[in-house]
């Protein structure tokens, strides 16, 4: 089975570089056949992304920094010069200041407040908008997500606000596009040892923690994720819309630590 994406073409935005959890989706999505546009932000990440784009053949590499939004209107601009349509997107993107990735969630101050959530949550409204736009013939839109959304997690603060508000984004937009044929999902995925998630105050702890107690015993790694992504976004879903689908070894589900843990 290699061609579940054979004549899609999408954009995967959220590569920094190859521990990015939008590479292991990319990688999957490509390996299926899919014709990939990249985005990255700044100058930088752009060199990082360059050889990773060319490693699976992607045909667009476009800058964009969704803090801005003619710079996300310029991408599906460029998109729609180059394609004319899309069949898939993919928002692998989250930021907050790390300074408040610790500490107490009550003291997130305003600004950082307004910049997480249009970073992190607001953006996949816009991408989709833009996406739906291009999108002809339905669709998938796939946005990233952590359960510190539903549950408190030491120090993810202002970030688990947002993922809750992201998780919402996804079922209105689901049902806003619904009609049209687009579905759109979220994964909520267990740590990944990434730039982003390197900024939480003791992710370390975190993903040591949640490799002991899951149920798997472990954590995913990107190809995992890639995996359920590639289901999500292609049509061995099509009957599958507004989700949040954890990729996690299973820890969402259990309610205490294992006896092993307690009796460290
Ligand atoms: P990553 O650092 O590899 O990717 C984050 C991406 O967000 C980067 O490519 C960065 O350039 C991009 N980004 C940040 N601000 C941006 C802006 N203003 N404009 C455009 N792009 C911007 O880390 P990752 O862990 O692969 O993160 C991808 C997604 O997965 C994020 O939404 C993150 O919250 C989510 N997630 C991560 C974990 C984890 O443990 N790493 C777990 C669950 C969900």
């Amino acid at each position: 089975m290699d061609s579940l994406m054979k004549g899609k073409r999408g954009l995967v935005m959220g590569v920094a570089n190859d521990h990015s959890i939008a590479w292991g989706i990319a990688r999957q999505l490509a390996a299926q056949g899919a014709e990939l546009a990249f985005t990255y932000q700044g100058e930088a990440f752009g060199r990082r992304v360059k050889p990773l784009a060319e490693q699976i053949g992607a045909s667009l590499l476009i800058p964009c920094d969704v803090e801005d939004s003619a710079s996300v209107t310029a991408t599906f601009d460029t998109l729609k010069d180059e394609w004319g349509g899309l069949d898939f997107v993919v928002h692998a993107i989250g930021f907050s200041d790390k300074n408040e990735l610790k500490g107490l969630y009550a003291d997130t101050t305003r600004d950082n407040f307004v910049r997480t959530m249009v970073i992190s949550c607001y953006s996949f409204t816009e991408v989709a908008r833009n996406a739906a736009a291009l999108m002809n013939e339905g669709g998938a839109m796939l946005t990233l997500t952590y359960a510190g959304s539903v549950r408190v997690m030491p120090n993810y603060n202002v970030m688990g606000v947002a993922k809750a508000g992201l998780e919402a984004s996804v079922r209105y937009l689901a049902n806003d596009y619904g009609p049209r044929g687009i579905r759109v999902n979220g994964i909520s995925a267990g740590p990944v040892r990434t730039l982003a998630g390197a900024g939480i105050s003791d992710a370390r702890y975190m993903f040591n923690y949640q490799s002991r107690n899951a149920p798997l015993r472990r954590t995913v790694n990107i190809d995992e994720i890639g995996n359920s992504a590639l289901y999500l976004l292609s049509d061995l879903s099509s009957g599958v819309t507004g989700e949040i689908h954890y990729v996690d070894s299973g820890y969402n589900i259990v309610s205490m630590p294992t006896l092993d843990e307690l009796k460290r």
